[in-house]
């Protein structure tokens, strides 16, 4: 993949080198902080059960680092892709008549403030949709290329394309409505099953992302980016995670869909490019 063929201008607040927190922070950590940003944050493919436990120590104030600023390759990269697919959803709204608000992406290390609450590292990539924005501690693209499917640049744009699929859900009303839904669910296992759908969809809606690059000459997308998106779905399908962590797979727990499910719903999105196609909310649940 050419990335940096592609045309910069996305929306970027680059919050690297110690401005994670606001000085006394706000005691959100643990608590109702931690629960709510559970609830309303969209997660990459990590529990957010860690978040509770990532902020409850108050973290040592970094001394400012160097400041990296907007001419490190980590920057021009995250804000071509951020680029890439504000044009994709300017695109598709369009279609509709409908307009895409564009989301920003918060480049951040350690800690972060977000209208969602407090995260830490050990997060994972997450959206707030009280804030419309996308969080992104890039040491995640690090621990990707250790022990989630080997990373790549183009695993890479799918985390983030997966991100801004759950910014888009945001815009058309359907993270509100899988809200209600998940309020009203009357046992955990249902209330994660709309959870699993969303995730599902955020993948598929990255796939359409990378249908549209994939016309683009300039990226030149190649086979082995393709697989490198596929190893990634995979290896942070739920029940990869979990043999991973407790040996064992329960299907009922799971939060974003099995590998195979993941999987599945990037490609679809990437073969056919038509978001009508992500409509996770009609299939019956054992069909998805
Ligand atoms: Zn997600």
């Amino acid at each position: 993949m050419d990335w940096k063929n592609l045309p910069g201008g996305g929306n970027i607040e680059d919050r690297r080198g110690g401005g994670g927190l606001p000085g006394g922070g706000l005691a959100v950590g643990g608590g109702i902080g931690g629960l709510i940003l559970a609830l309303i944050a969209y997660f990459f493919g990590v529990d957010p059960s860690i978040v509770t436990g990532g902020v409850q120590q108050p973290p040592v104030q970094t001394q400012s680092q160097t400041q990296t600023g907007q001419s490190d390759e980590t920057y021009q990269f995250v804000d071509r892709i951020v680029a890439s697919t504000d044009r994709t959803w300017t695109q598709v709204f369009q279609q509709s008549n409908r307009q895409y608000t564009k989301p920003t992406l918060v480049l951040f290390d350690q800690y972060v403030q977000s209208a969602c609450g407090q995260a830490s590292s050990a997060t994972g990539p997450f959206y707030c949709p009280l804030d419309s924005k996308v969080y992104l501690d890039t040491s995640f693209f690090a621990t990707m290329d250790r022990r989630l499917g080997g990373g790549g640049d183009f695993a890479y744009s799918y985390v983030i394309a997966h991100e801004v699929g759950h910014h888009v859900q945001n815009e058309l009303g359907i993270a509100e409505q899988v809200e209600r839904k998940q309020r009203a669910a009357r046992t955990e296992a249902e209330q994660n099953s709309y959870g699993v759908r969303l995730e599902l969809q955020a993948d598929c809606f990255a796939g359409v992302w990378g249908n549209s690059v994939k016309g683009t000459d300039a990226a030149n997308l190649t086979q082995d980016d393709i697989r490198e998106a596929i190893n990634t779905a995979a290896a942070i399908g739920d029940d990869t995670l979990q043999r991973q962590s407790q040996g064992q797979v329960m299907p009922d727990s799971f939060t974003h869909g099995s590998s195979q499910q993941r999987m599945n719903w990037f490609m679809k999105g990437f073969q056919t490019g038509n978001p009508n196609q992500c409509d996770t909310f009609s299939l019956p649940y054992n069909q998805l």
